[in-house]
């Protein structure tokens, strides 16, 4: 055996893999944790939200999978297009935007807590806007490109629905702007802050169960 031209045959090969993970670590979407990481101005976050998403979630792997007949007969035709299609739905023409009750919001496709009442505010864009998910593990991020635009696409991580984007010109205590489309909720009115966390309990307990 050539132990040399074995050696040389694997330098380029490691050199690859060196490339390979470096490229990988770029690639990674970053997440938005601090305001000044995304180079955006407020006007242009306003009017970001309305168009659509182009980011392809078809290759997520999700714990939830529902063949296409199973989405359909889940969702309305609107909530399909927008949590199945990375649609979005008009501003100010959709059922929570202006919701101020205290509850829950669910994952329309698979029911998963996502966002609470508590930090819900009301940011002038006709879509529900919060400040944060409930719990960052449930709600999976992409960078979205599409329209020359440096954007973060979010969805649901159990089950991939597409919610809407994420913007650093949100208000305290996160400086974030989760602006969702009401086509991906559901929302579960409840008396208290405190009765919103004992249904997310709830859903963490019976998923483990
Ligand atoms: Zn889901």
């Amino acid at each position: 055996m050539n132990v040399s031209k074995n050696l040389r045959r694997g330098a380029p090969a490691a050199i690859i893999l060196l490339l390979v993970g470096v490229a990988f670590i770029y690639a990674m979407p970053e997440k938005p944790t601090a305001p000044e990481t995304l180079n955006t101005e407020i006007s242009e976050c306003a009017s970001a939200c309305a168009l659509p998403s182009h980011v392809d979630l078809s290759g997520g792997g999700f714990p939830v999978q529902r063949s296409e007949a199973e989405w359909r007969a889940r969702l309305t035709p609107e909530q399909y297009h927008v949590a199945r299609e990375q649609g979005t739905e008009r501003p100010f023409a959709n059922p929570y935007y202006a919701n101020k009750k205290t509850g829950l919001y669910r994952c329309a496709g698979c029911d998963t807590p996502l966002f609470s009442s508590t930090d819900k505010y009301n940011s002038g864009t006709g879509w529900p806007s919060f400040t944060q998910p409930i719990d960052d593990r449930t709600l999976g991020e992409h960078r979205d490109t599409s329209y020359g635009m440096e954007r973060v696409e979010v969805h649901c991580a159990v089950c991939g629905s597409h919610q809407g984007h994420v913007f650093p010109d949100g208000p305290k205590p996160t400086g974030l702007r989760y602006c969702i489309n009401s086509a991906s909720l559901t929302f579960e009115e409840v008396g208290s802050a405190d009765a919103v966390r004992e249904l997310v309990v709830e859903w963490y307990q019976q998923r483990d169960s």
